[in-house]
C-alpha cells in the first residue's frame, strides 16, 4: 500500500464517517488540513481547569474529577406541564470538580452511566455549557475517563470502543500527560480530533519539508515531520512551543517566498523610462507652486522620480497620514510622465473623489491645464475625467482625448478605468486611497502600456499606490511585500490642530445642545461644519460608497438629521447633504456649495453626510465635524473623517457623539481617537484590537487562511527573519527547482489567493 499524501482526502486515513464529521464541522478536507489543525492549547493534567471560568454557550473540554453521582427516577413518561415531549424516565446527575469549581453534568434516560461515573474518577468531559436553575451544567457531555490505576484501561463513553486503535491512541496520549485541546465542535470533540490526527501522523510517515535544511539549521528549528508530531503530541509544553515556533516561521516564510518571487517577476518586466527634464511642465509647475514642498515631499519625490527614470516598472506604495500632501506628490509624478510624452492616470475609489481630484488638479495646474484652449500655454496639458455618471457626449469626448494623447492626465474611478480604455501611451498609474488592500492594486498592475511602438506596447506602466491608512511595518511587508514603500511623515506647515472630544448625551444631556451652539458660532465666524451619520436613511439598498452593515434603525441617518437640523435645531443655517445614493450632479453641487466663501448667497454652512466624505474631500474653511453614533465607525475611519477639518490653517474641532456604555470596547476606541492625532499610533491600536484577518482586509481572506499561528503585528521579528531567508532562497533558485515541497507550499498559497481574487471579481 502506498502511503497517503498530504493532499489526499481525509477519508483515506480516518475512514469515511470521521472524515465527513471533520469536514462538515471544521472544514477539514485533506490530510494536510487535519495536520494543520493545531491544538488551541494544551492541558497538563497536573493543572486542573478552572470550572468557575466557564461561559454559558461555550463548547468546552474540561479535565475534572467525579465528586458524586445519583440517578433519580421520575414519573414514567408522563408529559410535563408546560413542556412539549416526554419527561425523562431517569435523570442521572453527577457533580464534577477541578478542585476549585464544581459543575453538574446530566444525562436523561442513561442510568447506566452511574456505573461509569464513579466518584473519584478523573477524565475529560466535553460539551456545551448551559444554565439550569441558576447553575452551570453540561447536558449529555461526552467523556473519556482516565485509568483508575497505572495498568488500567481508558474508559470512553458509549461511542468508542476502548480496545480499538482509536481508543489506544487516546490511552497513549493521556498517559503522556500533555493533552492537546483542539478547536472542536459538539459532534467532533477534542479527543476525537486527537485520534484522527494520530491516525494521520502515523499513516503519512515521512513528510517532505518545504523549508531548506540550512535555513532550519541556522535557526535550530525542527523538521516539518518532527514539528507536526510535536505540535500534536508533545512530551512537554516546551516541545510544543518549539514546534509551534517552527510552524509559525513556515507560514511567514511561505508567504515571503511568494512575495520574493513576485518581486522578481516584476523586476523582469520592462517599462519605458520616464526621466525628468528641467524645461518641462513639471519644472513650470514647481516654479509657480505657491508654497514650498515639505522635506518629506521632496525626499519621496526624489524616490519616485528615480523609479520613473528606470526601465523597470515602479511599484511603490506611498503612505502618508491624512493631509500629509500625497496628492501633490502624485501630481508631480504625473507631470514627470507627461514631460516624457506619455500619459498618467489617477484612479480614485469613488465618484466624489474622482471629481474632487479632477477639480484640485485642474486648479493646481492653473493655466498649465489649458492645453488647446485659446491663450493656453505651450507646455500645458489637458486633465480628462471619466466617471460612471457623466453623459455619453462628455464621455466620448474624454475617451477621444485619451486615445489621441491630448489628455496627459486622466482622472477616474477604479471601476471605470479598469475597463478597456484606450490610451495613446500610458506611462504611470496612480491608485489613490487604497484601503481595500491588494485587489485594486493588482488590477492596476495588469493595466498595460499601450504605446505606439512595439517596445512600449510590451512595457508596463509605472505604478504608484497611495494610502492614508497607516500600515504597520510588518503588515506592509506581508500585504505589500512586493512593493517599495515611501512614507510622508511630515505634515505641511500651517495645519491647524484638531481637538477631539467624546460626547455622551445619555450621560451629559447638555453637551449635545452645547455642540449645536458651537456649530452656530463657527458658522457665524465664517467657517463650515460637517455632520456625519452612519446611515443614509432612505431605506434603499446600500451603495458601494457607504458602509452600512448592521446599522439598526435607531442610528442617525442623513435624511432624518437634515430634516431635524433644518426644522428644529439650526433653522437659521443653510444645511445641505451628500451621500452615495444622490445623483452625481447633486453630490458635486453640494460639495461645491459647501466650498464657497461664507458670504456667497449660494453657499452651504452645514453639510450632513455619510462616509462619502471620508477620504480626500478638501474644504479649507471646514473647522468642525460632529460625528453622530461615532461608535458605528472604526478607528481608522474616524481618523480619516476627522482629517477633513482644519485643513486651512485654523484649528479644528471634532466631536464624537455616542451612547455606547462607559468602558465598552466602542467607548475605548473613541477615547483612543480622541487621545491622539497620530495616525500611526492609531493604526497600531486598531491593529492590536482587531483580529489579524481584519487588518489584512476582507480581500485578504486567502492569505488569512494560510496564516494560522502567525500574527503579523506581534510576530514582527519572525516576519523580518523569514523575509531575509526567503529572499536568499529565491535569489539562489528563483524557480525553486530543487525544492519541490517548497514549490507545493507556494502553489497552495497562490491558489488560495487566486481563488479569492476570482471571487472578488
Ligand atoms: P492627503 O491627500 O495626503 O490627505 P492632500 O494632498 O490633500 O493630503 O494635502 C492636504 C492639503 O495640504 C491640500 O490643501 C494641499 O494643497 C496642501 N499642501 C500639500 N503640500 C503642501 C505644502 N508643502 N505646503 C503647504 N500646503 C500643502
Ligand atoms: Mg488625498
Amino acid at each position: 500500500m502506498t502511503r497517503p499524501k498530504l493532499d489526499d482526502d481525509l477519508a483515506v486515513v480516518t475512514g469515511a464517517k470521521t472524515a465527513k464529521a471533520l469536514k462538515s464541522g471544521l472544514g477539514l478536507a485533506t490530510v494536510d488540513d487535519l495536520l494543520r489543525h493545531y491544538p488551541r492549547r494544551y492541558l497538563d493534567p497536573g493543572d486542573l481547569t478552572d470550572l468557575d471560568a466557564l461561559t454559558i454557550g461555550e463548547h468546552v473540554t474540561v479535565l475534572a474529577q467525579v465528586v458524586s453521582v445519583k440517578t433519580r427516577r421520575t414519573a414514567d413518561g408522563r408529559p410535563q406541564k408546560g413542556q412539549k415531549g416526554k419527561r425523562p424516565r431517569t435523570i442521572t446527575e453527577a457533580v464534577i470538580s477541578d478542585g476549585r469549581g464544581r459543575l453538574t453534568i446530566v444525562y436523561f434516560n442513561q442510568a447506566w452511566r452511574e456505573s461509569q461515573l464513579v466518584p473519584g474518577r478523573r477524565g475529560l468531559f466535553a460539551g456545551t455549557v448551559s444554565a439550569f436553575g441558576g447553575a452551570r451544567q453540561l447536558a449529555h457531555p461526552r467523556y473519556a475517563l482516565l485509568p483508575d490505576d497505572e495498568s488500567g484501561d481508558w474508559q470512553l463513553d458509549d461511542d468508542e470502543d476502548a480496545t480499538s486503535a482509536a481508543g489506544s491512541a487516546q490511552r497513549e496520549a493521556m498517559a503522556r500527560l500533555i493533552i492537546p485541546i483542539y478547536p472542536a465542535t459538539g459532534a467532533m470533540p477534542s479527543w476525537r480530533i486527537e485520534q484522527a490526527v494520530r491516525l494521520a501522523l502515523d499513516a503519512v510517515g515521512g513528510i517532505d519539508d518545504p523549508i531548506p535544511g540550512d535555513v532550519l539549521d541556522q535557526r535550530g528549528y525542527p523538521s516539518l515531520d518532527m514539528a507536526l508530531h510535536d505540535v500534536h503530541r508533545p512530551v512537554d509544553l516546551a516541545q510544543a512551543d518549539h514546534a509551534r515556533a517552527r510552524l509559525r516561521f513556515e507560514e511567514a516564510f511561505g508567504l515571503q517566498v511568494v512575495l520574493a518571487q513576485r518581486r522578481r517577476a516584476l523586476d523582469a518586466l520592462t517599462a519605458v523610462a520616464r526621466p525628468t527634464r528641467d524645461d518641462g511642465i513639471l519644472a513650470a509647475f514647481d516654479a509657480r507652486l505657491p508654497f514650498t514642498l515639505t522635506e518629506a515631499q521632496r525626499r519621496v519625490g526624489r524616490e519616485i522620480a528615480s523609479d520613473l527614470a528606470r526601465e523597470h516598472p515602479m511599484h511603490r506604495l506611498l503612505q502618508g497620514d491624512v493631509g500629509s500632501g500625497k496628492t501633490l506628490v502624485a501630481l508631480r509624478a504625473m507631470l514627470q510622465a507627461v514631460d516624457s510624452g506619455s500619459q498618467a492616470v489617477l484612479l480614485a475609489p469613488t465618484e466624489v473623489l474622482a471629481q474632487q481630484h479632477h477639480r484640485t488638479i485642474t486648479r493646481l495646474l492653473g493655466s498649465l491645464a489649458d492645453q488647446g484652449l485659446l491663450g493656453g500655454e505651450e507646455k500645458a496639458t489637458r486633465v480628462a475625467l471619466l466617471t460612471g455618471s457623466q453623459g455619453a457626449t462628455r464621455r466620448r469626448r474624454e475617451l477621444l482625448d485619451i486615445a489621441s494623447g491630448e489628455a496627459g492626465i486622466v482622472v477616474g474611478t477604479h471601476a471605470l478605468l479598469e475597463e478597456n480604455v484606450d490610451f495613446a501611451d500610458l506611462g504611470l498609474v496612480v491608485v489613490d486611497e487604497q484601503h481595500r488592500f491588494g485587489v485594486e492594486q493588482r488590477a492596476a498592475l495588469t493595466m498595460r502600456g499601450t504605446g505606439a511602438d512595439t517596445a512600449a506596447r510590451q512595457a508596463r506602466p509605472h505604478v504608484l499606490v497611495m494610502t492614508a491608512t497607516p500600515i504597520p511595518r510588518t503588515v506592509a511587508m506581508t500585504v505589500f511585500g512586493d512593493l517599495d514603500v515611501s512614507v510622508l511623515d511630515e505634515p505641511p506647515p500651517g495645519r491647524g490642530v484638531i481637538a477631539t472630544h467624546v460626547v455622551v448625551p445619555r450621560e451629559k444631556p447638555g453637551h449635545l445642545a452645547r455642540a449645536w451652539q458651537r456649530v452656530r458660532e463657527e458658522v457665524a465666524a465664517g467657517r463650515r461644519v460637517y455632520v456625519v451619520c452612519p446611515r443614509i436613511g432612505d431605506d434603499a439598498p446600500a451603495s458601494e460608497d457607504e458602509v452600512e452593515e448592521g446599522q439598526g434603525p435607531t442610528t442617525s441617518s442623513v435624511v432624518d438629521v437634515v430634516a431635524e437640523l433644518r426644522e428644529r435645531i439650526l433653522p437659521d443655517l443653510r444645511v445641505g447633504m451628500v451621500h452615495g445614493r444622490l445623483p452625481a450632479e447633486e453630490k458635486e453641487d453640494a460639495l461645491r456649495r459647501f466650498a464657497l466663501p461664507a458670504e456667497d448667497p449660494d453657499g452651504i454652512d452645514v453639510l450632513v453626510s455619510t462616509t462619502v466624505i471620508e477620504v480626500g474631500v478638501d474644504v479649507p474653511t471646514a473647522s468642525t465635524m460632529i460625528i453622530l453614533d461615532a461608535d458605528r465607525f472604526g478607528i481608522s475611519q474616524l481618523h480619516q473623517l476627522r482629517g477633513r477639518v482644519a485643513r486651512g490653517g485654523d484649528d479644528g474641532l471634532c466631536l464624537l457623539v455616542t451612547n455606547a456604555e462607559a468602558d465598552s470596547p466602542a467607548r475605548e476606541r473613541l477615547e483612543a481617537v480622541a487621545s491622539t492625532t497620530d495616525g500611526f499610533v492609531l493604526a497600531r491600536v486598531d491593529a492590536e484590537a482587531r483580529r489579524e484577518g481584519d487588518i489584512l482586509g476582507t480581500s485578504q481572506s486567502g492569505r488569512r487562511r494560510s496564516l494560522k499561528l502567525l500574527e503579523v503585528i506581534r510576530d514582527e521579528d519572525v516576519v523580518v527573519d523569514a523575509r531575509t531567508a526567503a529572499m536568499a532562497v529565491v535569489d539562489e533558485d528563483p524557480q525553486l527547482t530543487g525544492m519541490p515541497a517548497l514549490r507545493d507550499l507556494v502553489r497552495r498559497i497562490d491558489d488560495d489567493e487566486r481563488a479569492e481574487f476570482l471571487e472578488k471579481g
